[in-house]
């Protein structure tokens, strides 16, 4: 699995269970990288534990639920290396260095600081961790020398803080790390089931993991065009979430028609939703089975994620071994 391609890393938090919106925002080009680069990818339980430190038990399903979705979206541990973060102990030790040299300041501007607070009001956000958090990025990304990380454009300022801390430190001790370039997804308007974007805190996200009924239930509640109050009024598809969804999971020419008749209130609200759960289960039922069937062999994920922890660890060792000897670290004769 060695190569000269480059190489490409990128993580996702252990906070919940993946949605729509984690995948068609990253997973789904992540999957089709794979084929281009060599590839890192892990579940980043360390950086949960920034929100979710009192909650260990969760991380832990967490960590495996996001692993499942990994594999069943399509990652494929003979192309990528599948791990997850606090088996490969390098990514704490080179946070620990970053940290040195890392001003406070620069962390405190990163706009998701202050935006995640607001949105977490109730959750403890005053420690350490979670204020550093873009520091223990920046050691993922830079203890792997990767050259490139698939980002949605809202992360593009925790990147450029990566390549800020890489920067001073080949300053400070010679030019010993990579500074990783992005590859920006273009990630398409997926709002969450009642118009906000799609987030875990809001309640309003589906689920790769959704039981069929919950599924169901959850697109028959969505939020259509408030100004469609009656089956006659006709509608307005440009402002509706279900119509959104429509605009992926249909075909071009259907998508037309459902248009016009949105419009002429040809077609109720109820219908176009039935209609869009079909694309929806047609468009996801192999990634569903694939789901349990990878739940129901807990030994072999194991096996997966030991493996790709192994590989990780070979990596993150040889870039170590880099920055010790460029910070003068441990004893010489
Ligand atoms: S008919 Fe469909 S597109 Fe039109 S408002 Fe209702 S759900 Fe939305």
């Amino acid at each position: 699995m060695t190569s000269n391609r480059k190489r490409v890393l990128s993580g996702m938090q252990a906070s919940g269970r993946l949605h729509l919106g984690n995948y068609h925002g990253a997973l789904e080009n992540w999957v089709r990288l794979q084929d281009g680069y060599e590839c890192f990818f892990f579940v980043a339980d360390w950086h949960a534990l920034t929100t979710l430190f009192t909650e260990p038990g969760k991380v832990r399903e967490f960590t495996r639920e996001v692993a499942i979705d990994f594999l069943a979206c399509g990652l494929d541990p003979d192309k990528s290396c599948i791990f997850v973060q606090s088996d490969v102990l390098e990514h704490a030790e080179l946070f620990v260095l970053l940290s040195m040299l890392t001003p406070v300041p620069w962390l405190e501007r990163v706009p998701s600081y202050k935006d995640k607070q607001k949105e977490l009001a109730d959750k403890d956000l005053s420690s350490l961790g979670f204020l550093g958090y873009p520091a223990l990025q920046a050691a993922d990304i830079a203890v792997y020398r990767a050259d490139f990380v698939p980002v949605g454009e809202d992360q593009l300022p925790h990147l450029e803080l990566t390549r800020e801390i890489v920067r001073r430190f080949n300053h400070l001790y010679g030019e010993v790390l990579v500074e990783p370039k992005e590859i920006v997804t273009p990630t398409p308007v997926l709002p969450g089931l009642d118009g906000r974007k799609m987030s875990k805190s809001y309640g309003n996200a589906v689920y790769l993991s959704d039981e069929d009924e919950v599924v169901r239930k959850k697109f028959s509640n969505a939020v259509t065009d408030p100004q469609r109050m009656r089956r006659k009024d006709p509608g307005r598809p440009e402002v509706c979430n279900v119509y959104a969804y429509h605009k992926l999971y249909t075909a071009p020419a259907r998508l037309l028609e459902i248009d016009a008749a949105c419009r002429s209130a040809g077609i109720g609200c109820v219908d176009c939703k039935r209609e869009l759960v079909e694309r929806f289960f047609e468009r996801f039922g192999a990634i569903r089975e694939r789901r349990r069937a990878i739940a129901a062999a807990p030994e072999r994920l194991g096996e997966i994620l030991k493996a790709g922890a192994a590989r990780a660890q070979k990596a993150a060792r040889e870039g170590m071994a880099r920055v010790r000897e460029a910070m003068r670290l441990g004893w010489a004769p």
